[in-house]
Parts: structure tokens; C-alpha cells; sequence
């Protein structure tokens, strides 16, 4: 039988790809992102606590009203964004399941998407499966956005810029000038919505990120994408969260009923319990010292470390070691060096080469020293 392929272009991530390639090769692995370090023992303590109570059965479809509270009282601790839990707050199998349902709900076929590379694998996609256009433009050399090409490229077409602050892959965080950038290009189009995935709101260093939800005008227009995943060092519980104003979230529930009805239930009991319990302002100062212990260990590398402002990834520059392609690069670094990262051309739609890296630093001191010892003898 002949099946068509709705997504015909798409293979394995390359976040499978390479992790694979670290098992394959006992490779210490720095490309998928994701903590190699225990989570905070009270989260422990509250699963084992939570785990023979009456938490097992369906929840309510938007979240645990519980949790929803929470929620709301963190994102106003943070932001000082009021939000109506019950109208404009929605819990997801994580940011990845936000994403898809948001672009589900929103995208109609030959509607425009602007996407900005190198960009995150799970927007793409989605917006293929709605028979919505992509319009993947590039970020300027220092991973911010170009606004002369955003404003060349949005038209009366576009329904969504996707936008990811703080950026994975680079680690960059926008500027206010950008935040402006970006209400004017509202202002001039009434139509246009921003799906802001800010999932490593948290994980930033010398200076805050601006969010989305700090802006009364962007918000009226967002849909904000949240992960618990990256905020609690608990990737593997797939949970996090998204805030859109009131007409917004009713289509984006329509969908999220159907894709996954609620998110599972003992994971958001014990949330709603560790939320008021645990301070997230600490997490940027944890993630900032993982920052400076792997780059002072690379001091001796020939590498060369990009700026990093945020998120738990590391750029690198290996220029002054060869000129094979990133992937290429990457292979060798795996299978000859034992060590694993991720390649920057793969998330370029156009796949372009800047001999760039990226490592994940979210890993124990143990671990990061044994790989930048294997790094410094490239
Ligand atoms: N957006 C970005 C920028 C990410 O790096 C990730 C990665 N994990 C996600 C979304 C997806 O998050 P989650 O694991 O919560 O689905
Ligand atoms: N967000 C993670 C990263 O950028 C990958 C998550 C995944 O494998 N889907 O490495």
C-alpha cells in the first residue's frame, strides 16, 4: 500500500539523531537538551507523597484548577500580569504540544507563518500539517531579529510570527528597541498574533528577558508558551503551559480537547503543590555558574564561545579547527572525540554552514569537565 506522506521533507530530529550517536559511540553527550543532574528532592518527595492520593483520574480539561491558580500567582510574581486562570490559562503536555495545538487552532490553509532561523524543529511542521506557508527568514549575525526583512516579509497573509525569547539555539535575548519593533509591526498589521515561546524565561543570566507578558499592547495579541520541563529540570514529565487572551484560547481549547483532552494528572497535582513552595528567580544564577565553569574550562580549547545570555546552551565557533561541514563536524566530534552537539545548520531552512555548534551546559560539573578536557585536546 502506497501511503502518502503529509510531511514527505521531515526525517528523525536531530536532537534523536545525535543522542543516539552519543549511545552509539559512549560519546559524553552535549546535544539534546536536557539536565543530566537530579531534580529538587522536594519534587520527589511531593510525587511519592502525591502518588497514593486520589490524583489518578482525568483532570479538568484546561488544568488542575489548582494548578491554574498557581499559575496565575507566578506569572503575576513575575510579570505583574494579571491572568484570568479560567479563561486565558491553558496546561499543555508541554511547550511542544502549546505549540501544535496554538498552530492547529489558528493557521487556515495559505496563511503565512514567519518563522526566524536558525529556529527550533517543532514549528515547521505544524503549520505544514494546517496548509499554512512557512516563511522561515533568517536572524541577523548576532541572533537578533532583522527587522527590515520581518517588515519586507509580513503581509496581509501572515497570521502568526513565531518568536523564541530567550533564543535556543543561540542563548541571545531580545533588546527593548526589538520589543518595539515588534509592536510596531502589530500596530500596522491589526490581524497578525506573535506565538511567543519563551520556555527559558527563566534561565537568564546578566539581564532579565522581556517578556511578552510584561507588554499590556503584545499581550492583547499573544499566545505565550511556558515549559515546566526546563523551568524544574523535568524534561522527561512533558508539562508546561500556555497564556492567550480569552478569544484566542476558546480555539486553541477546541483542539487541545481532541489532541490530548487533559494533561496528566499526578505530574499537575504536584506542581500545584511545589509552585508556591520554590523560588524560580533562583534558577538564572544556577544556570549562569553552569555557564561560566564550562567556558572557563574551554578556556584553552580552539573554540570560540559566542555570547551567551540565556537558556542552558553554548555556541561554538570551530573555525580554527577545520573547515568540514557542521554536521560533518558534529559526526567526527561523536564518533572520534567522544563528545556530542548539535550542528546550527539544522536549524536553517536553507541549511547554512557558519561553523557553528551548539553544547548543552545543563550538566553536572563532573560531566562538563571530562568533555571540555576531551575538547581542549582537539
Ligand atoms: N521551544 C524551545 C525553544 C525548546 O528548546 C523546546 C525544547 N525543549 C521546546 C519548545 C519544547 O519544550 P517541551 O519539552 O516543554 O515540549
Ligand atoms: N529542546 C531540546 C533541545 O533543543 C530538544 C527536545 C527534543 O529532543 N525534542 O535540545
Amino acid at each position: 500500500m502506497n501511503i502518502i506522506s503529509k510531511l514527505p521533507t521531515v526525517g528523525t530530529t536531530i536532537f534523536t539523531v545525535m543522542s543516539k550517536m552519543a549511545v552509539d559511540n559512549n560519546a559524553i553527550n552535549l546535544s539534546q537538551g536536557f539536565p543530566n543532574f537530579p531534580i529538587d528532592p522536594l519534587l520527589v518527595e511531593l510525587l511519592k507523597q502525591k502518588a497514593s492520593e486520589n490524583i489518578h483520574q482525568y483532570n479538568p480539561m484546561s488544568g488542575n484548577p489548582m494548578l491554574l491558580s498557581e499559575i496565575g500567582l507566578l506569572i503575576e510574581r513575575s510579570y505583574q500580569r494579571k491572568v484570568q486562570v479560567e479563561n486565558e490559562l491553558l496546561v499543555t503536555a508541554g511547550a511542544t504540544q502549546a505549540i501544535f495545538t496554538t498552530i492547529q487552532a489558528l493557521v487556515h490553509p495559505n496563511e503565512e507563518v514567519v518563522i526566524l532561523d536558525p529556529s527550533y524543529d517543532c514549528y515547521e511542521s505544524p503549520i505544514v500539517l494546517s496548509g499554512g506557508i512557512p516563511k522561515r527568514i533568517p536572524l541577523n549575525d548576532s541572533f537578533l531579529p532583522n527587522w527590515e526583512l520581518i517588515n519586507q516579509t509580513v503581509n496581509e497573509k501572515t497570521k502568526l510570527i513565531i518568536t523564541n525569547n530567550p533564543h535556543n539555539p543561540s542563548g541571545r535575548i531580545w533588546s527593548e528597541s526589538d520589543m518595539r519593533e515588534l509592536e510596531y509591526l502589530l500596530h500596522r498589521f491589526p490581524n497578525l498574533l506573535v506565538l511567543s515561546d519563551e520556555v527559558y524565561e527563566y534561565i537568564t543570566f546578566e539581564q532579565k528577558h522581556l517578556s511578552v507578558h510584561s507588554n499590556e499592547f503584545l499581550r492583547s495579541r499573544s499566545i505565550v508558551v511556558s515549559s515546566f520541563g526546563k523551568t524544574f529540570h523535568i524534561t522527561g514529565w512533558k508539562i508546561g503551559y500556555l497564556v492567550a487572551p480569552e478569544f484566542i484560547l476558546k480555539e486553541i481549547k477546541k483542539i487541545h480537547q481532541f489532541l490530548v483532552f487533559c494533561v496528566n494528572s499526578v505530574s499537575q497535582s504536584v506542581l500545584a503543590d511545589y509552585l508556591p513552595l520554590v523560588k524560580t528567580e533562583d534558577l538564572g544564577g544556577f544556570y549562569q555558574e553552569k555557564r561560566n565553569f564550562f567556558r572557563e574550562k574551554l578556556q584553552s580549547s580552539r573554540f570560540e564561545l559566542l555570547d551567551c545570555e540565556g537558556t542552558y546552551f553554548q555556541l561554538a565557533s570551530y573555525q580554527k579547527i577545520s573547515d568540514e561541514s557542521d554536521i560533518d563536524f558534529t559526526k567526527r566530534l561523536a564518533t572520534e572525540f567522544g563528545v556530542a552537539a548539535i550542528p546550527l545548520s539544522v536549524f536553517n531552512s536553507d541549511n547554512a554552514d557558519r561553523k557553528l555548534i551548539r553544547f548543552c551546559f545543563a550538566k553536572d560539573d563532573e560531566t562538563l569537565t571530562n568533555a571540555a578536557e576531551r575538547l581542549c585536546k582537539i
